[in-house]
């Protein structure tokens, strides 16, 4: 058979609701042939690739308030559905108190592709390589999600089943991320093993955040998350318990990285060996944590 090395996109029907009611229900009365989409940049690649052919493509963007990105200094930071990845790392109050947040939407791609891709499409995607999900799951995100019975929110640690499989019912569509207000002097670090420096998906990723604690014996503790390396996103707790419960050194760390290394059930695949990722993990757990705790000071 010849390999169709330009294959079109197929035909379907372009949706644009008025509400987020009226969006629900539709989808829901379509489990099987309609889908939510924002940017596009995951959807269309893989309707084009032929992973998926919906009849349906339903755009959620712009409505009842998903356009928003907005700070509260007593409640943290809502990054609605539809503000792409630009809007993101060029917001002040991101720069501010989630710079974290900036750095792993810059490691994605390209400028071009981040004014279409957004946080909430990398993360219904539930890749386990998508690169913003361990910054927001650091920083102990929730999402705001709308279904046809209403509205509620979720843990987005809770949130991923599998590589593309969510907690996400017919007619559930993703509004917003909800990130609290980051902890006091807290500083981060995300490391993105690829195969190029631009437009690849990684190897490894690695996200960092730690601050100081006086509840922990360390009097530091810190949070770790791995991207690509399981078929979701892992945050290791053993990591986080070790650091809590040892003065941290670099021994420590050392230690720390290779409970990461442990934690993770990585595979083979055309961008690494599981054996090379489960190195990496170690290498670039302790990499981000050395980093982090020089930035502690
Ligand atoms: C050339 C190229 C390079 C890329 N490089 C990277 C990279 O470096 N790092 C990376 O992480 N990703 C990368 N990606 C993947 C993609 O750009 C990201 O995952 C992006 O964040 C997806 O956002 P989107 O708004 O375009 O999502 P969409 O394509 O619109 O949607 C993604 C998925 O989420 C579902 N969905 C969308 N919105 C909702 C909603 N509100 N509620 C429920 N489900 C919803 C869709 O049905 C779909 O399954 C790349 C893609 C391309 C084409």
């Amino acid at each position: 058979m010849a390999l169709n090395t330009h294959p079109a996109l197929p035909e379907f029907e372009y949706i644009r609701p008025g509400t987020l009611a009226e969006a629900s229900d539709f989808l829901s009365h379509h489990p099987d042939s309609a889908r939510p989409f924002l940017g596009g940049t995951d959807v269309f690649v893989r309707m084009r690739d032929g992973f998926m052919k919906p009849e349906f493509l339903v755009d959620v963007k712009n409505l009842d308030g998903t356009n928003e990105l907005r700070f509260d200094p007593q409640a943290g930071l809502t990054v609605g559905a539809a503000v792409n990845m630009n809007r993101v790392i060029a917001s002040a109050e991101v720069q501010a108190h989630y710079p974290l947040l900036a750095e792993a939407c810059r490691s994605v791609a390209s400028y071009q592709l981040r004014t279409r891709a957004t946080v909430i499409g990398n993360i219904c995607n539930a890749s386990p390589a998508g690169d913003t999900l361990g910054a927001c799951l650091v920083f102990g995100g929730g999402l705001h999600i709308h279904g046809v019975n209403g509205s509620r929110q979720e843990p987005l640690l809770a949130f991923f089943r599998g590589p593309g499989k969510t907690t996400l019912k017919p007619g559930d569509i993703v509004t917003a991320i909800h990130l609290p207000l980051p902890p006091k002097g807290c500083a981060g670090k995300y490391i993105k093993l690829g195969r190029n420096q631009l437009s690849d998906l990684s190897i490894v990723g690695v996200t960092a955040l730690g601050h100081k604690d006086s509840t922990c014996s360390s009097r530091y503790r810190f949070h770790l998350a791995l991207a690509s390396v399981a078929p979701v996103p892992l945050m290791p707790m053993e990591v986080e318990t070790y650091l809590a419960n040892h003065p941290v050194t670099p021994d420590a760390i050392q230690a720390a990285a290779r409970l990461a290394s442990e934690a993770c059930s990585p595979i083979d695949d055309v961008r690494g060996s599981a054996r090379y990722r489960r190195q990496m993990v170690r290498n670039l757990s302790a990499n981000a944590l050395t980093a982090v705790w020089k930035k502690l000071g």
